[in-house]
């Protein structure tokens, strides 16, 4: 290709709402454009990029023995309404009606459809198991659409569903795809870890995530520095501390006058976060309660819920606690709090001498004591966990870190097959419903999450195997026009996925271009060349830089691209 006609749009300053590096550098490097919230295009650099993805992962799914096929975007309302998800589902479904008033979706996600389909095309278990998937667009109304692709509401997504006959059929089928993951994910060399995760709105029973790190993510997980243990943040585990020693001293009044939070009220005593008890108040199925963490943690909401086993979970305002409890935001503590369920974390009754709120404006306790001051209703693990605490498994130091979804792993069971009456007819001919998963990549962010952890002050640093082109040929004297051309021919030849850039720019200009767009080599024909007779292979990577005759490009050039991740 020659960029001098080639679709290459480039520019040094991304627009201001691209709050995240790899939206910037996409947006610099020209690869997409945005239309409206959360809808944008791929133009031809992001595009080859984006096919390159898909066809890693086409490669491995028909790997691991699933086929390819395509559903519909646009699906009736009535399949919607047979899973419940109709109603369920909630704003990110894009609901319309067609001319004839006919109610449909733009699709979110394929479990109906598919099963529809199965449900038609299969009635016996000598089909099964069988495993369907697509690469194909999604509609999700997203509340906030951020990253640019990272997350859209228009999207690519490739989804995958099984079909088995039981239970431990369908675990030996989620092994394979799981197993393709990895190889899929290795291949784009991401570095990712994979979590346990909740089953959300689709429903089911064991699903796993795809998470890969990078600190603009919005998954937060825990990590143990020495076993590798990892876990979602909401859902690790983790080592309790030892129990604090110390004679229990006697309680005391301290005016603390407008002193409403934990770090004022640090400051203010001269005292450290872990040794203040934080009182929040939650409104549940059954009222309001408090809950009672230390000063330096925050709450699991997660976990408490299920403590509490309560279905609604709100944080109450001022107000509300004022007229209910009688106590203000800011000098509450759990003395004589007898209005309301006081739920304790594990910790706060480890520790000893803490400072609370008096339940009495401007005025705080020293010395509180759990057990001989206070009798929480109930205690349990409620605080999400924080750097250095210890892991579960081995004891070694904990890490949070932030990371990126990028594929999702579901066991459904039967829940679909019920709903829309699924059956087979298995071996001793009775009817049964399919134990279903599904499997989602996304694709349309990978290619954000990839330079998320490829990229330097330069720019984008692709993985050789979905660079958008291996090479580009720069002439970077004017003598070297017609050669450079000779060269690029038979690089092409070659089979090298090669560029001419043989635009009326600056050397310096051609040089930062390909940087910006992460293109692996540059094959550079310049002043080395008219000194020495010798071109140039710079790695885009390293400074590493081979000089190496005019004829002997093409096979240096190869024997780098094989050796380059
Ligand atoms: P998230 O928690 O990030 O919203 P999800 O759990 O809703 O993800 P799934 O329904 O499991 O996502 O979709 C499968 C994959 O599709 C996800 O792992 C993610 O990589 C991708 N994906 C989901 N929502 C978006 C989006 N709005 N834009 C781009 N990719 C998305
Ligand atoms: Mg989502």
């Amino acid at each position: 290709m020659r960029l001098s006609q080639y679709l290459i749009s480039t520019s040094k300053e991304a627009p201001k709402e691209a709050e995240c590096l790899s939206h910037q550098l996409m947006i610099r490097a020209g690869l997409i454009r945005r239309f409206a919230s959360g809808i944008y295009s791929y133009l031809p650099l992001g595009y080859r990029v984006l096919s390159k993805i898909s066809s890693i992962i086409r490669e491995e799914m028909n790997r691991a023995g699933t086929y390819e096929m395509l559903l519909p975007l646009v699906q009736p309302a009535e399949l919607w309404r047979k899973s419940g998800r109709w109603n369920t589902y909630g704003e990110e479904l894009l609901r319309f009606k067609d001319r004839r008033k006919g109610e449909f979706v733009l699709g979110p996600t394929h479990e109906e459809i598919i099963t529809q389909l199965v449900k038609q095309e299969v009635d016996s278990y000598k089909k099964l198991p069988l495993t369907l998937y697509q690469i194909q667009i999604k509609f999700r109304d997203e509340k906030r659409p951020r990253g640019g692709v990272i997350r859209a509401r228009e999207f690519l997504m490739k989804d995958a569903y099984s079909f088995c006959r039981d239970k431990e059929e369908l675990s030996s089928v989620y092994e394979e795809i799981r197993k393709a993951y990895e190889r899929i994910f290795s291949r784009l060399n991401l570095n990712y870890k994979l979590v346990e995760a909740d089953t959300g709105p689709i429903g089911g029973e064991r699903s796993e995530e795809f998470i890969a790190l990078a600190d603009s993510g919005e998954d937060k997980i825990a990590l143990c520095e020495r076993c590798g243990y990892v876990a979602k943040m909401e859902k690790a585990e983790y080592a309790l501390r030892e129990k604090e020693e110390g004679e229990l001293k006697e309680v005391e009044e301290v005016h603390t006058p407008d002193i409403r939070n934990v770090e004022e009220l640090s400051q203010f005593l001269g005292c450290d976060a872990r040794n203040i008890l934080k009182t929040l108040f939650y409104q549940t199925d059954e009222g309001i309660i408090a809950a009672l963490i230390r000063g330096n943690h925050q709450i699991n909401e997660e976990k408490l819920q299920k403590l509490l086993k309560t279905r609604t979970l709100k944080l109450a305002g001022e107000e509300l606690v004022k007229e209910k409890l009688g106590v203000e935001v800011g000098f509450v503590g759990p003395l004589g709090l007898d209005k309301c369920k006081l739920i304790a974390d594990n910790e706060v009754m480890r520790g000893r001498n803490f400072v609370a709120g008096a339940n009495k404006k401007d005025t705080h306790l020293l010395n509180v004591n759990p057990g001989r001051d206070f009798k929480p209703t109930m205690v349990g693990d409620i605080r999400l966990p924080v750097e250095g605490d210890r892991c579960i498994r081995c004891g070694g130091r904990i890490a949070l870190r932030r990371g990126i979804e990028v594929g999702h792993l579901f066991q459904l069971g039967e829940k679909y097959s019920r709903d829309l009456e699924a059956t087979f007819l298995d071996e001793k001919g009775r009817k049964r419903y399919f134990v279903m998963g599904c499997y989602g990549i996304g694709v349309s962010r990978l290619p954000a999450v990839i330079i998320e952890q490829n990229h330097d002050e330069r720019g984008i640093i692709w993985p050789r195997e979905i660079a958008p082109f291996e090479a580009v040929v720069i002439p970077a004297v004017e003598q070297t026009l017609k050669l450079s051309e000779k060269i690029y021919f038979s690089l092409k030849d070659a089979g090298v996925e090669v560029l001419l850039d043989d635009r009326d720019l600056s050397t310096g200009m051609k040089f930062a271009d390909s940087d910006l767009i992460g293109i692996p080599f540059k094959i550079i024909i310049g002043n080395t060349f008219l000194r020495e007779g010798k071109v140039e292979i710079k790695d885009r990577r390293g400074k590493n830089i081979k000089k190496v005759e005019e004829e002997n490009v093409p096979r240096a050039l190869k024997e780098l691209l094989r050796d380059a991740k």
